[in-house]
C-alpha cells in the first residue's frame, strides 16, 4: 500500500514526497483530477448551506436540480431517478424495481433476472449474483448467491460507422433461446452497455443492444443498463446507450458522477416503470437509504456535470482515444500480447497469462505512474483533463511493463 497526502489535477502525492501520474481516475471516477477548484468551491458553499438532512418529508434544491439534469441528459424515456449510496446499491435498487414492477402486474412467477457472461455490477449479493461466475470475484459465496440465468459474452466487437458489417446475428442467438424457454421467470434483463468494465474490459458490437431490446420488448421482460463505468463520456458518448441509439428501462449511474468526489449513484427509470410499481402493493417503491440525496455530494455532481458539459469534453475524448490508439497499438506486436483496444478514453492490453500483480505495481510507481492491472489487463482511463505529454508518460510505462512480463 502506498500512503497518500495529496492530490492535484493528474498527480497523486505521495507521503515520501514521490509524485504518480494517475491513469485510473480513482476508479474510473475523478474525470476532472483532483482539487478542481470548482468542485472544491460547489463543495464548500453547499456546507456552509446544509450537509445534510433526511431525504423523507424533506426535499432540496442541490437534488431537484441534479435529477433535473440526469434526466434531461440520460437517454429518452429515462424520467424518474431515484438518488443512492454507491453503484452497487443503484443495482440492487434496480432489480428491487423490476421486481415490484413486475409483482404490480401480477406476473409473480418473474423473480429471476439474465445476464451476460464477462459482466461486473457490485459486491452487495443481489449484485454479485448478476456478475460473472468466475470474473467477477465472488466465488466464495457462490452457493449463497440467488441462481440467475447467464447467456455467453458478446462476441461481434464494438465497430463504429460501418454499419452492421462487423454484426453477426448468431451472436444474440443464445441469449434469445435463454429467452424463449425462461422469459416467465425472468424478470428483467441486466448488463453493462457496450464496455464491459471490472469483469474483463470488453468492447461490443452496439447492434447486440439492439438486438436485445427487441427481444425484451417481445417478452415482457424490462431491460436495465448499467452505466456506472461508461456513464458520463468515457466511451466517447455521453452515455454508451447513445452508441446503439436505444433506451433501456431502468439505469444506473455512479462512479464519475460526483467527479470522484463523493459516493453517490442514481438508479432512473422509465414514467411506466414508476407509475405502474406504485399503484402495485405496498404503493411505494421499498428503499430508503438513510444518506439518500444528500446536499454535498449532489451539489458536486451538479458541478461536475456543467463542467463536463461546458468543456468540449467530446472532442477531448477523441483526442485522448487517438492518442491511446496510436500509442499502444504498438504493444500488438509483442508475442505476449493477445489483443490491444482502445474506446473513448480507454486504453487496454491483453495479455496472453496473467500479470504479475506486485511485481508491476512496484514498477510503475518507480515510473511514476499510478495503473493498477488485474488478471491479464494492463489499462488505463486517466482523467479527461490529461494533457498529451502525461498521456504519453502513461503508455509508455506500459509498454515498458508488457516488455517487462515477457
Ligand atoms: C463499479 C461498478 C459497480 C459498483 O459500484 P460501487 O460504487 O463500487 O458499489 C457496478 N457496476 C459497474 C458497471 C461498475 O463499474
Amino acid at each position: 500500500m502506498y500512503p497518500v497526502t495529496s492530490a492535484d489535477s493528474v498527480r497523486i502525492t505521495l507521503e515520501d514526497g514521490r509524485e504518480l501520474i494517475d491513469g485510473m481516475s480513482s476508479w474510473w471516477a475523478a474525470i476532472h483530477g483532483y482539487n478542481h477548484p470548482v468542485l472544491n468551491a460547489a463543495l464548500s458553499e453547499q456546507t456552509d448551506k446544509v450537509a445534510h438532512v433526511m431525504f423523507g418529508g424533506f426535499t432540496h434544491e442541490p437534488a431537484v436540480e441534479l435529477c433535473r439534469l440526469l434526466v434531461e441528459l440520460t437517454p429518452t424515456g429515462l424520467d424518474k431517478v431515484f438518488l443512492c449510496d454507491s453503484g452497487s446499491v443503484s443495482v440492487e435498487v434496480a432489480l428491487k424495481m423490476a421486481l415490484q414492477y413486475q409483482h404490480a402486474r401480477e406476473r409473480k412467477k418473474k423473480t429471476r433476472f439474465l445476464t451476460v457472461r464477462g459482466g461486473y455490477h457490485g459486491d452487495t449479493f443481489h449484485a454479485m449474483s448478476v456478475c460473472d461466475p468466475i470474473t467477477g470475484m465472488h466465488t466464495v459465496f457462490s452457493e449463497t448467491l440467488p441462481k440467475q440465468f447467464f447467456a455467453p459474452r458478446p462476441q461481434c466487437r464494438f465497430s463504429t460507422g460501418t454499419g452492421d458489417r462487423d454484426w453477426q446475428q448468431d451472436d444474440i442467438a443464445p441469449l434469445d433461446e435463454l429467452l424463449a424457454e425462461h422469459h416467465e421467470e425472468i424478470a428483467a434483463v441486466i448488463l453493462e452497455p457496450i464496455v464491459q468494465g471490472a469483469g474483463g474490459m470488453w468492447f461490443y458490437h452496439p447492434q447486440y443492444l439492439r438486438e436485445l431490446r427487441k427481444l425484451c420488448n417481445h417478452y415482457d421482460i424490462l431491460l436495465i443498463f448499467d452505466e456506472i463505468a461508461t456513464g458520463f463520456g468515457r466511451t466517447g458518448k455521453l452515455f454508451a446507450a447513445e452508441h446503439a441509439g436505444v433506451s433501456p428501462d431502468i439505469c444506473c449511474l455512479g462512479k464519475a458522477l460526483t467527479g470522484g468526489y463523493m459516493t453517490l449513484a442514481a438508479t432512473l427509470c422509465s414514467n411506466q416503470v414508476a407509475q405502474t410499481l406504485s399503484q402495485g402493493k405496498p404503493g411505494l417503491f421499498m428503499h430508503g437509504p438513510t444518506f439518500m440525496g444528500n446536499p454535498l455530494a449532489c451539489a458536486v455532481a451538479i458541478a461536475s456535470i456543467k463542467l463536463l458539459l461546458h468543456n468540449n469534453w467530446r472532442k477531448k475524448i477523441q483526442a485522448l482515444e487517438q492518442q491511446l490508439w496510436h500509442e499502444l497499438e504498438p504493444a500488438k506486436n509483442a508475442a505476449n500480447v493477445a489483443d490491444v483496444r482502445v474506446l473513448g478514453a480507454i486504453g487496454v492490453v491483453e495479455m496472453h497469462k496473467p500479470i504479475n500483480m506486485a511485481l508491476l505495481q512496484k514498477f510503475f510507481v518507480d515510473q511514476g505512474v499510478w495503473i493498477r492491472p488485474f488478471n491479464r489487463l494492463i489499462y488505463l482511463m486517466p482523467p479527461y483533463i490529461i494533457n498529451s505529454e502525461d498521456v504519453s508518460r502513461l503508455t509508455s510505462a506500459l509498454c515498458r511493463a508488457v516488455a517487462l512480463s515477457s
